[in-house]
């Protein structure tokens, strides 16, 4: 293992010593006041010893909670793979692996494209014999198509060309899912769905936006298949999947004013099986009956498309090539004249 000092102690931390990293859980941690010195990020202290909120000058806010495998970054929930851990001296730990996996891909520049997203592959959950989740007589798999449909025309209105794995009420295999998109040689992926909970209806609301499982971490609430599985095509793009996932949640999160049931990770096989950056949206709780309203609404799917345009509008801002560089002017004093002055 190796061990980093943090010089910046009273960050997070009462401590007037260099904290060394530790090993929990079999895992390496690493103190987050020497991350955030490192960073330039410094301490906005709100009020509580269980919180560690970090900002720099370009007003970027992160927030970690003692325990939780959810952090705050710029405004929206993402899920952690470890949960974050405060010692006994109050210094607040996070794991290697979430600094590398989530936390710093989000928030540094990424990795430049320079391939323009021109096709996308819209995936309209479930269909024909299956029906989704069913509450008080409406389907799922009805939804998901409305969406589909709006988004469609949104997305080629804003000038893309786009693919459906289905455009009618018809079943279609999750392997032939992630066929249709593979093949099509699509640029990104988005699988529409709607959620639904029996324990708490009535509070549980809110979009939620999965990508892929890094390698190596369990997904959150072990959705899809298991932790130990192995690098699968999606893990190829997680970074850029991590990205698209946050610019639509935001969007959707912002946009719709909704609760933010947070950026997640699952295995799910259309995650697994895709080549190109994939998102999973599960867009609101059909179980929640303000929520449910919503979604039979079809101009609150038509808010609802629109947000998920322009989270991959900025996704493709994030993701641009750079403009080339304009030839500086001359930089030789001009010849002497004799203009009178
Ligand atoms: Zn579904």
């Amino acid at each position: 293992m190796k061990f980093r000092f943090a010089w910046l102690p009273l960050l997070c931390a009462v401590v007037a010593q260099p904290v060394q990293a530790v090993v929990l859980n079999g895992r390496d941690y690493t103190p987050l006041a020497g991350w955030a010195a490192a960073n330039q990020f410094h301490e906005a202290p709100d009020g509580s010893r269980e919180r560690c909120t970090l900002t720099n000058r370009a007003a970027q806010r992160l927030t970690f909670e003692k325990n939780s495998v959810t952090a705050e970054i710029g405004g929206v929930k993402v899920a952690l793979s470890f949960p974050v851990a405060l010692d006994k001296s109050g210094v607040f730990f996070i794991a290697r692996f979430d600094l590398a996996k989530t936390v710093e891909p989000l928030i540094f520049a990424p990795p430049v494209s320079v391939k323009k997203i021109s096709t996308i592959c819209l995936d309209p959950g479930h269909g024909g014999k299956d029906p989704g989740k069913q509450v008080g007589g409406h389907d799922e798999k009805a939804y998901t198509l409305l969406l589909a449909d709006e988004l469609r025309r949104q997305l080629i209105a804003a000038g893309f060309t786009v693919v459906q794995t289905r455009t009618k009420d018809k079943f279609v295999e999750l392997s032939e899912r992630s066929a249709v998109a593979n093949r099509h040689n699509a640029d990104l992926f988005v699988c529409l769905h709607f959620n639904a909970t029996e324990a708490a209806k009535n509070e549980v609301a809110g979009p939620q936006t999965y990508c892929i499982t890094p390698v190596g971490a369990s997904s959150t609430e072990a959705a899809g298949r298991g932790a130990g599985h192995s690098l699968c095509a999606g893990n190829r793009v997680e970074m850029k999947s991590l990205q698209l996932a946050y610019q639509v949640h935001r969007a959707l999160v912002k946009n719709l004013g909704a609760s933010d049931r947070s950026v997640r990770r699952a295995r799910f096989e259309v995650l697994c099986e895709t080549t190109m950056p994939a998102v999973y949206i599960e867009g609101g709780y059909l179980t929640n009956p303000t929520e449910a309203r919503k979604i039979y609404d079809a101009n609150y799917r038509k808010q609802m498309a629109a947000a998920i345009v322009k989270g991959i509008v900025n996704y493709q801002k994030l993701t641009a090539p750079p403009l080339p560089k304009i030839k500086r002017a001359e930089t030789n004093p001009p010849a002497a004249t004799n203009h009178p002055k």
